[in-house]
């Protein structure tokens, strides 16, 4: 299996959101990408300029980011075919590696703006090399710039940072110094089509946590009342455990609950709702032993919840009465 590490870089309306097509947000002028051999060395490079169908006009962000680069782009192939040369040369068994999460919705909404269907298995996993450098090197939440991570690997810079291919290329430099062995079973997954069926549904085990993809529903009520997603397995056996805290809002996104494998001991589970583009909702469930702090923690979140809830019943008694 090769490594296809890309980049893009897109234009908006330059006009406004409320001129924007709200079909095609970010229209993507450059496609760039390194490909990689299992042991990661660089094999190939695609590199292309877009010219622009959708804006004209750069945005000034656009401008700053890439410059002024305008006449090179409209002197370029309309994305379809830039697009489809792309994906013939990404060739068959491949995983895309990217430096965060936006680039691979962004190159869908745009294959899709123009009815190319969509060549990629679903769910699709992909690595986001800015959270495998910030798991190896720091504490696995911070998310740096490429030019931090670059900087830190004493990496030589010699062309510029945000055009789409020196990036790619920088970020394939990254790829190569982390230590693969320990990272790359942290396969991320991308939710610009998340499961609709119980089929799709996905199940990942990381080394220290375990990763559940739901499929849509109508609404978060509606997802909440499905076993499928509330249940909890013990992270380390698999084995359906007991909650000893249920679930239980944390924010308008959130859900936290607390169980416990007589085996394996305390875990706590979290899941976000996440919006389906369509304004279905799907859950990540994700699952992890708890230290003993960790449970406290929990604990003391669950009990101003009960006191928030008890609050509200006391007002709306109130009211009734009154
Ligand atoms: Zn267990």
């Amino acid at each position: 299996m090769n490594y296809v590490v890309i980049d893009l870089e897109w234009n908006q309306c330059p006009y406004g959101k409320d001129k924007e097509n709200p079909k095609l947000p970010f229209e993507i002028l450059e496609i760039g990408a390194v490909k990689l051999n299992e042991n990661r060395e660089i094999i190939d490079t695609f590199s292309e300029t877009v010219r622009p169908a959708v804006y004209k006009t750069l945005h000034y962000r656009t401008k700053e980011v890439i410059g002024e680069r305008l006449e090179e782009f409209k002197a370029s192939r309309p994305f379809p075919e830039v697009a489809r040369d792309f994906l013939t040369w990404c060739g068959k068994d491949y995983m895309f590696c990217v430096w965060g999460p936006s680039d691979l919705p962004e190159l869908q909404r745009n294959l899709l703006f123009y009815h190319i269907p969509l060549p990629f298995p679903k769910p699709l996993l992909y690595y986001d090399v800015q959270k495998l450098f910030s798991l190896e090197k720091e504490d696995g939440k911070l998310r740096r710039s490429l030019e931090f991570a670059v900087e830190y690997l004493k990496i030589e810079k010699n062309s510029p940072f945000h055009k789409a291919f020196d990036d790619t290329y920088y970020t394939s430099l990254v790829l190569q110094q982390l230590n693969w062995e320990d990272l790359k079973t942290y396969l991320s997954v991308d939710y610009f089509r998340p499961p609709t069926t119980k089929e799709e549904e996905l199940y990942l085990k990381f080394k220290d946590y375990s990763k559940f993809v739901s499929r849509v529903y109508e609404n978060r009520d509606r997802m909440m009342a499905d076993r499928n997603v509330t249940q909890v397995r013990c992270f380390v056996c698999g084995r359906l455990i007991r909650r000893q805290l249920d679930w239980f809002p944390t924010s308008q996104k959130q859900f936290a609950c607390m169980a416990l494998c007589p085996q394996h001991g305390l875990q706590k589970g979290k899941i976000r709702v996440k919006k389906a583009p369509n304004g279905n909702v799907f859950a990540i469930r994700t699952i992890k032993i708890a230290s003993p702090e960790q449970a406290e923690v929990i604990k003391a979140k669950n009990e101003a919840y009960k006191k928030r809830v008890k609050k509200q019943e006391a007002a709306a008694a109130f009211q009734a009465n009154a």
